[in-house]
Parts: C-alpha cells; structure tokens; sequence
C-alpha cells in the first residue's frame, strides 16, 4: 500500500469536497446565464462563497474565486503595483508563484532575509521600513511550503501598515493547518488554494480586505464582478469550499495539527535514532505541524525522492517544476545551508488522509531508501 506524504504539495479529495463537485457537476448550468439553469448555479457558487467567507470570518463581497492560489496572487500583485505601493519587501522564503512574478515586476524590490531556522528577520523589515519612504508593500507567506515555518501575520502587518503599507499574505499553507483565525483582519491581500486543503484542483481565492482593491489584469465577461474574466469552474469552487468548511470548522484544526505531529514526530524521532546526522530543519522554529523537512547529507534529494518512491513512500524535494525535475532548495540556500542540506533535504507533509502509524512506516522506507543510496559530495545549489 502506498504511504502519501505530500499533503504540501497537493491534499487528496475530501469526501465532503468530492461530494460538493459532483452536485455542482451534476446541477450543470452557467452562473452568468439568466434561465434557471444559471440561476442554479449562481446559487451555488454564492453559496460556495459564503460558505469560505464564514471560515475566514470575511464578508462574502471580500472573497473572490480564481484559478488557484498562483492567479490569485498574481492579482494580488498587480493590484498593488496599481495602486502605488513601494518599496517591496518580498520574503526570503516565498513560493515560486510569487517570488519570481515579483521581481519581474519590482525588479528593485528587497529580499526580507531569513535565518538558519528559515525565520524572516523582522527586526531587519521594521529597520528598513523604519528608513525608507513610500508606502510600503510587504509580500510573506504565512507558512513556508517547504520547512513549515510559521511568520508572525500580525507583525508583519504592522511592520506595513504602521507606514502605510500593506501585506499580501499567502496563506496557502497554514489555511486548514494552523489557525487562520484574525489573518483576514491582518492582510490587505490574503490568498488560500483549494487542492492543498483536500479541494479538487483548479480553485483559489483572493480575499481583499476593505480599502485593498481588486484591479483586473485581464477582461473579458465581467465574472467575479470584473475582478476576473473567464466562466467560473463551479464544481472546484464548490468543492474547495466544502474542503474548506471541513479543514477549518472548530475543532478541525486542533485535531488536524495533534495528528499530524504525532506522526511527524514518530518520523523524525526514528530517523534520527538510526541516522545520527540527519539535520531536521527548522526543527526549533514555530512551523506547521505536518511537515518535516530533513536533509541527509551527501545524498542529493532527487535521488532520496526517486528511491522513496520505489521503495511505496511519495515525498519531494525543493521545489519540483513542472517538468518534474528537482532542483536544489532555493529556500534552504537563502536560509544559510549549503549544499548538503540545501540539496539533499526532502519534505514529508502528512495530512487528513495520514493513517496512524504512517510516520513509523515512513521512517522505515526512508531508512531502506539511505541504505541503498551511497554518499557523495553534492556540490551544487
Ligand atoms: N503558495 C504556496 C506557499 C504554495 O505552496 C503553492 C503551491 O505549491 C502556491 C502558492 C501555488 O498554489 P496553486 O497551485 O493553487 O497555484
């Protein structure tokens, strides 16, 4: 039987989730249509709207539905550069998505830098705040897709705000695994996506606080109030926020965090007991309870990744790109790690499908898998 740990990277379907797509599937129907059919699913996707709405304690007017997190954010950005916000301070640690759709459009902006644990170092943002003049854009994830390392949302608000600026906060990866409780209230622009919660693929959704203004970067038929063309996938949408309302309902989280840490830390306590010289990331910073992220050095993570999933475990590494390849963590290099640990560390992520007992086994496949992999030295970042 296969043992999933890549919860970071796409969550399987929750029942709820799965069940909330085929009524949408089934009801059929174009919500901007003006027949029943449509009103149908207008219906629907409202109702998908005040569903997420009320997880994240927003208006419905706030939430509005995108492709994904990666759109979603995009939007964020645009709309930002639109209404004038500068000088950009882009976290260290940010995803793909938004650190290279930043630079390419601040090119000038400011790395927020990280330290060994891959904690932002706030004390650094409030310094350069406190020098620069403008309104200042802060740009940070609430939680790091590959450590797990949790940011501080409320101080990084006030870092912004207190010089009338703003925070676009992904919040990708602590929506449904730790408290989002209050982070609307904190970002200008808060994004969250469905598949990494247990929503189907294809949904996200921007959440713009009052005076965050949505501008469109594209048109076309006006759908989510002209904030975003393009006819809404109802049946992701439904199920994201079916997804939502399970991963987030009290006492969904707690139960989700003590669950996940329990076999996290079975893992890496088993690891480490065989394999003295494993070094577990940010294993002392605040980071979500369901990831792990340990290096072994002198074995390149790709290859770690490749006898893993031989061996019936599915994990990943750095960030791994649409072709499929792995490429060395631009993360754990900006942190301070070199390269035997920016390139060979391997993230597991458990989830609500993670079965009791997983972390052991995984520490088993994961002990078979190093025993076959003969070390070497791994030069490059
Ligand atoms: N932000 C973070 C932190 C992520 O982990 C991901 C997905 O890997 C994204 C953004 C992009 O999300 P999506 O796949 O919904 O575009």
């Amino acid at each position: 039987m296969r043992l999933y740990a890549d919860h970071n990277a796409t969550s399987p379907l929750r029942p709820e989730a799965r069940a909330a797509l085929l009524r949408a599937l089934d009801a059929g129907g174009n919500a901007s249509s003006v027949h029943a059919e449509g009103r149908r699913a207008k219906a629907l996707l409202e109702d998908a709207r005040e569903l997420l709405a009320d997880v994240l304690e927003v208006r419905a007017e706030a939430v509005t539905f995108t492709s994904g997190a990666t759109e979603a954010l995009h939007l964020a950005l645009h709309s930002a550069r639109e209404m004038g916000f500068g000088p950009v301070f882009v976290g260290a640690g940010e995803h793909d998505a938004v650190w290279s759709q930043a630079r390419s459009l601040w090119p000038e902006c400011e790395t927020i830098p990280m330290d060994r644990d891959a904690r932002l170092d706030l004390d650094w943002l409030e310094a350069r705040i406190a020098q620069s003049a403008g309104r200042p854009l802060v740009i940070a994830q609430s939680a790091n897709n590959e450590t797990g390392v949790l940011a501080p949302v409320g101080r990084l608000a006030q870092a912004a705000r207190s010089a009338g600026g703003a925070l676009i906060c992904d919040a990708v990866q602590s929506f449904g695994k730790a408290s989002v409780a209050g982070f609307a209230g904190y970002a200008d622009w808060l994004v969250v996506s469905s598949h990494k919660i247990g929503g189907p693929p294809g949904a996200g959704a921007l959440i713009a606080a009052p005076g965050a203004e949505i501008r469109p970067d594209r048109f076309g038929g006006g759908q989510e109030r002209g904030a975003r063309p393009g006819t809404e996938n109802l049946p992701a949408i439904a199920g994201f926020a079916a997804a939502a309302d399970a991963a987030c309902r009290d006492p969904a989280v707690e139960a989700f965090q003590a669950h996940c840490e329990a076999e996290r830390d079975a893992f890496e306590a088993a690891v480490r007991t065989v394999l003295a010289e494993v070094v577990i990331v940010s294993a002392h910073a605040p980071r979500l309870a369901n990831t792990s992220c340990i290096a072994l050095p002198g074995r390149e993570a790709a290859h770690q990744v490749m006898a893993l999933d031989l061996a019936g475990a599915a994990v990943s590494a750095g960030s791994a790109c649409s072709s499929g390849k792995v490429k060395a963590s631009r993360v754990l290099a900006a942190a301070g790690w070199g390269p035997d640990v920016a390139g060979c560390a391997i993230r597991a992520s458990f989830g609500w499908s993670t079965r009791p007992g997983d972390g052991v086994r995984l520490a088993e496949l994961y002990l078979k898998a190093a025993a076959q992999l003969a070390p070497r030295v791994v030069e490059k970042v």
